[in-house]
């Protein structure tokens, strides 16, 4: 009997409850067959039982196998709730790494939270200056800061999940705008080292009652500080991207940019027959600067100039740094007579610089696909205008003709 009750207890924690209570089923029928058996004189046992004593035994066999299939179920519920738990997080941190934007991530863990945790309205706000709403799930719109709500602050601040019973719009008009209504909300703040870069909000759902379970809040935590991290790897990427593409003295595009992009463009253009205009300035006798005043007052003229040129072009334009005191200013959708328009209004522009050492520029345009097919092809034929504009006296504006000379324009009066 006693062995029984162990083979039960062993069977019940060790395999499953639902197999304890097979083994509870056999042994009750076992007791009842040998009891008729011993009978009918079919076997003749040491000691022969009692109806009374068969009873005992398969109460006791379903006392013990009851009472430890309670406690073997409550053990498996748990187990199978972690397992899913750590489901839920093996496949948020897969579906991370497989996008390197921000508001891709973004939008993947506010998915994940509206599935995995059944959460009604889910949203989130990052961002490294300042916070904006960058994904959601059935919220309402928002062009508020998340950082005026009382309750995003304490979240920051003590950088700790908050819960909200009762929202207020008084207190908090960013949730307000989002949760219309809401009865409860998990606030996380998204923690990556030391530092926080934003907050995820999820409305618990009414179905499963007014507490909040910790290990929802727990597992929300662990959703959040993932995305925190993924965040922060991608903003970094973009910066070395950024850097990567970027003259560090002036902030425009490098060379290696223009030409990247200058491939895309013409093919872009080809298959559109549209046309691209190309400028190249050159910035007049800068030796000079550079001898007279030196390399630092050289760099904060090639600055100034850059400036002119960036701020001048409309936002579908490039402009890259060529070479020393080169830059190229590409203009999508122009053609040549617009681009000679662009080039004068940029050598105004620089001559109109006022700060000391002033400067002038000399300008060569080039249209493809007028001047060529290729981006080498119309480069050297604003290259050739260039050299025009420098030859026939500097400060002035060349455009290359086809198969004659180029047509310089002599500098306006400003
Ligand atoms: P031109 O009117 O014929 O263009 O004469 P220029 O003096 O502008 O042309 P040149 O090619 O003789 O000189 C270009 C100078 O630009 C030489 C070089 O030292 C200077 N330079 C190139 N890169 C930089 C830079 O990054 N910073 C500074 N300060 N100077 C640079
Ligand atoms: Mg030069
Ligand atoms: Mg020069």
């Amino acid at each position: 009997m006693t062995l029984v009750l162990v083979q039960i207890v062993a069977v019940t924690l060790l395999a499953s409850f639902r197999t304890g209570l097979k083994t509870a089923v056999w042994h009750s029928m076992l007791g009842f067959v040998v009891y008729q058996y011993a009978g009918a004189e079919l076997i003749h046992p040491i000691h022969r039982s009692t109806i009374r004593d068969v009873i005992a035994f398969v109460l006791a066999v379903w006392l013990v196998t009851l009472a430890t299939a309670a406690f073997a179920s409550v053990n498996e519920r748990e187990l199978r709730r972690r397992n899913y738990d750590l489901q839920g997080l093996a496949n948020l941190s897969r579906r991370l790494e497989e996008t390197p934007r921000a508001e891709q991530i973004c939008q993947r863990l506010v998915d994940a939270v509206h599935d995995d945790f059944l959460a009604p309205r889910v949203a989130i706000a990052v961002g490294r200056d300042t916070w904006t709403l960058v994904a959601s799930v059935n919220t309402g719109t928002t062009n508020l800061s998340p950082l005026m709500d009382h309750s995003v602050h304490i979240a920051v601040r003590e950088r700790r999940t908050v819960r909200l019973g009762v929202l207020r719009a008084d207190l908090d008009p960013w949730l307000a705008q989002l949760f219309p209504r809401a009865r409860r909300l998990l606030l996380v703040p998204l923690l990556a080292g030391n530092t926080v870069n934003g907050v995820l909000v999820a409305e618990h759902n009414p179905r499963f009652g007014s507490r909040v379970d910790r290990r929802v809040v727990t597992m929300l935590e662990r959703y959040a500080s993932q995305t925190a991290l993924a965040l922060v790897n991608s903003w970094l990427l973009e910066q070395i991207s950024h850097l990567a593409a970027t003259d560090m003295l002036t902030g425009v595009a490098n060379r290696r940019t223009l030409e990247q992009n200058l491939d895309r463009m013409f093919a872009l253009a080809g298959r559109g027959m549209r046309p691209i205009s190309l400028i190249m300035v050159d910035i007049d006798h800068f030796k000079r600067i550079n001898d007279t005043y030196g390399h630092q007052v050289g760099d904060r003229t090639l600055q100034r100039v850059a400036q002119v040129l960036r701020s001048s072009c409309r936002s579908s334009d490039l402009v890259a740094r060529y070479g020393g005191e080169e830059f190229v200013v590409v203009l999508p959708d122009t053609d040549c007579d617009g681009a000679a328009v662009v080039a004068e209004t940029l050598r105004q522009r620089i001559q109109a610089l006022e700060e000391e050492p002033r400067v002038t520029a000399s300008l060569g345009v080039a249209t493809f696909p007028l001047h060529g097919g290729t981006p080498d092809q119309v480069l050297s034929v604003a290259d050739a205008a260039l050299y025009q504009s420098k030859e026939s006296g500097r400060n002035r504006v060349t455009v290359a003709t086809v198969g004659s000379e180029p047509s310089t324009r002599s500098p306006q009066p400003l």
